[in-house]
């Protein structure tokens, strides 16, 4: 064991040991054994998928199983005024619901039942802990399926995916995690349990709740229940092509026109030069043409074949050597060396990965200043996109255990480069900790005010999810955990 294993032990240790603080006591007598100070769950609620940690150790995790769990919890920590930070699946990238000194960790993960499967409705109600991949394939069973398709969706939870408005493949063509939600059960700061939004078609009575809470990450209530619109399975073929281009500027050229074509994939996904390269090691595949881009289309529906016609004329005029996938099989290879991206880009070193996201049409413009990016800090960032979407996700790659200043100086320039080229912080992965020294760069002095008093109204103590997204200080004022 290590020495730096060793200190954790035993700083654990002693937390286990030493007296419990009075609102672990109040939650224990109202709440019985769904409160945890288990040296692993305390541990393991430090972390989440963006590589950093929280400072010290939370107080408890509470494993919710019922509505009146979250909302006793949240009771008790309002009235004490003690901080409670709502966690799912812990896959968040941004630090969202890591947990640190003094803090309750509120796990929705044994929340993860199906309540009800309304195929004429077409909606389905769930609990916030069920599996995004398990809610999917029982809708399967039913003929239905669910839209938003985080690269995660076999890890993280459906209310982490509706706390951080979640994105994936194919939101390009059936829209992100808020397009999907009807209505919500929200736990309010004050243990209050609202419905927000309803499970009708239309709907416009009063403001739009449903909306606010989406990608809110925590910081307004806790989601128990929710109500999401689901899709019924056409006939049709779905078609696949893929093209590996000799230049990223040339692949990003065809990911624009193919939009601006208003042809409509279902998936547009891109991977530079370095991504192909990092995957195709990683599975195993023979090498892609030196410095070649890949880009993954998928069209479904009726006009799927001629669409795919068209999108492949597109990909070779921008010099593409485009290939149809002939079987199922085929597709599904093509389709796996996106979605392997993940594990293949840890085994270049440490990774922060990153999430922009620009105007369709402007692709070629924000590689470029990806590139001039990489010039000027000598560091190799490998991107893969949602093409479809215009959102970036740019992988800083080094090899100490957290970012050192260079890639934060250098993720500084991206942000900034996106936001020139009229687009947005972060596409689909929220704001959390790590990017809340930028946010009111985008939102300006106005409406990131009017947002803070909008989270003063919900939570007036601030309780919920403190630090996180809210905290908008320069970095030097408020440096990462
Ligand atoms: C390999 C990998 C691939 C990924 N691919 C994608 C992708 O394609 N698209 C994408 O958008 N993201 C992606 N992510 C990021 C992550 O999976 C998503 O942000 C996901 O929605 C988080 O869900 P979770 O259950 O893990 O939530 P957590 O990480 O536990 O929490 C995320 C945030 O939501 C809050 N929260 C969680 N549950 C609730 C609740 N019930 N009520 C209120 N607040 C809550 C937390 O406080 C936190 O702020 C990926 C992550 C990994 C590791």
């Amino acid at each position: 064991m290590s020495v730096t294993d060793n200190a954790v032990d035993t700083d654990l240790a002693v937390v286990d040991k030493a007296p419990e603080s009075a609102i672990v006591i109040a939650l224990r007598a109202a709440l019985g054994d769904v409160v945890s100070t288990l040296p692993d769950d305390l541990a393991a609620a430090r972390w989440d998928r963006s590589g950093l940690s929280a400072a010290g150790t939370p107080l408890c995790v509470v494993h919710a199983t019922s509505v009146d769990d979250v909302s006793t919890t949240l009771r008790l920590a309002n009235q004490s005024r003690v901080a409670v930070v709502p966690r799912g699946a812990g896959t968040g990238v941004v630090g969202g619901s890591f947990a640190g000194t003094g803090e309750i960790v509120l796990s929705l993960a044994r929340m993860n039942r199906i309540i009800e499967i309304n195929d004429v409705e077409r909606y389905a109600v769930v609990e916030p802990g069920v599996i995004n991949d398990h809610l999917d394939q029982e809708l399967r069973k039913h003929g239905l399926w669910f839209a938003p398709d985080p690269a995660s969706r076999d890890i993280s939870t459906v209310g982490g995916n509706i706390a951080t408005n979640a994105g994936g493949l194919m939101c390009t063509k059936y829209g992100v995690t808020r397009e999907a939600v009807l209505s919500l059960q929200v736990v309010l700061a004050s243990g209050e349990v609202i419905r927000v939004g309803r499970a009708t078609a239309k709907g416009v009575t009063g403001l739009d709740l449903t909306a606010l809470m989406v990608g809110s990450e925590g910081t307004l209530g806790v989601v128990v229940e929710a109500t999401v619109r689901v899709h019924r399975q056409v006939p049709g073929s779905v078609s696949t092509v893929s093209a590996y281009f000799p230049s990223i500027r040339q692949a990003a050229q065809a990911c624009s026109e193919i939009s601006a074509a208003n042809l409509q994939p279902m998936i547009m996904e891109m991977l530079d030069d370095r991504a192909v390269t990092a995957v195709h090691d990683y599975l195993e595949l023979p090498p892609a043409p030196p410095g070649s881009s890949h880009v993954l289309v998928q069209t479904d529906g009726v006009s799927a074949h001629d669409d795919a016609m068209a999108i492949v004329a597109v990909m070779e005029s921008c010099g593409g050597n485009a290939s149809f996938a002939a079987t199922e099989e085929e597709a599904h290879a093509l389709v796996r060396i996106r979605r392997s991206l993940h594990p293949a880009m840890t085994t270049l070193g440490t990774t922060l990965i990153e999430d922009v996201c620009v105007p369709r049409t402007k692709l070629v413009e924000m590689f470029a200043a990806i590139s001039a990016i990489e010039q000027k800090y000598d560091i190799v960032i490998p991107v893969v996109a949602h093409a479809g979407d215009g959102n970036l996700h740019p992988s800083f790659i080094f090899d100490t255990p957290e970012p050192p200043e260079v890639i934060w100086q250098a993720a500084g320039e991206l942000f900034h480069a996106a936001l020139d080229l009229g687009g947005t912080l972060t596409g689909e992965h929220g704001v959390g900790v790590l990017k809340r020294h930028w946010l009111g760069e985008e939102l300006g002095d106005t409406q990131l005010k009017l947002q803070e008093q909008i989270k003063q109204v919900f939570d007036p103590h601030g309780i919920l999810n403190p630090g996180k997204v809210f905290a908008a200080k320069p970095r030097d004022e408020h440096p990462l955990p």
